[in-house]
């Protein structure tokens, strides 16, 4: 049988050999159990490079892009983070390692209060989980250093441009929900916005408004 130690060995050594290479980063997730943040049933697939489902009819990513838009967001001990789309609080517990500050908004009040939950259990305690309409971004606690999306937008949320600090980076999925999404990284310069992609991922589309669980 192949030990624990050894799964997550192979986990970061994938995760090396799919081009997440920032030391930090794979730090992050060797020390965030992708386990806690799945259930029962799929636990023994917790560290394969796949997408898996979280309830509410949403997913966990793919750790591979995980470690890719984390890697891309160059996040630092300085920095206050916006994520958008809790989810399980996989991604939130990897930013909590790298960050001052995670604030993340979920639309779906269940999974909000279980990532909150497991947040605590982790003793994860710099991370604020906020159930909202993230597309709206957090006004009372902008600017931000960092925005993440995990959700696919049409184009970049305006309000969520307006509370990137200048200097910021912005990571999220751009794209219908449909189809092939382009992940892109937005720099906030004095000047506005430069954008640059990063390849193609597929991510469950941004909603507007409060789910109804
Ligand atoms: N980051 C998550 C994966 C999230 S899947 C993890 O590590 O597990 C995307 C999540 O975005 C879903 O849970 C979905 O409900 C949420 N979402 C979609 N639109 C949203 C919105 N407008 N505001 C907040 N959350 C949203």
């Amino acid at each position: 049988m192949v030990s624990d130690v050894e799964t997550r060995m192979q986990f970061i050594l994938g995760l090396r050999a799919r081009g997440v290479t920032d030391n930090a980063v794979l730090s992050a997730m060797e020390s965030t159990p992708r386990a806690d943040f799945v259930d029962g049933i799929f636990k023994s697939r917790a560290y394969e490079d796949v997408p898996l489902p979280i309830g509410s009819g949403q997913t966990i990513s793919q750790p591979s892009v995980v470690g890719l838009m984390t890697q891309a967001l160059q996040v630092t001990r300085r920095c206050k983070v916006l994520e958008v789309g809790t989810g399980s609080g996989y991604q939130a517990a990897i930013l909590s390692h790298l960050a001052r500050r995670v604030y993340t908004t979920e639309r779906h009040r269940t999974l909000a209060r279980n990532a909150e939950a497991l947040l605590r259990r982790l003793d994860l305690t710099n991370v604020v989980v906020i159930s909202g309409d993230g597309a709206l971004g957090l006004p009372e606690q902008a600017p931000f250093d960092r925005i993440l999306l995990t959700a696919a937008a049409e184009d970049v949320p305006g309000p969520l441009a307006r509370q990137l600090r200048v200097g910021g980076i912005m990571v999220l999925p751009v794209g219908q929900s449909d189809t092939v999404q382009t992940l892109l990284k937005v720099v906030k310069t004095e000047d506005g916005l430069e954008y640059q992609s990063l390849g193609d991922v597929r991510f469950v589309p941004l909603v507007e408004g409060m789910a109804t669980d």
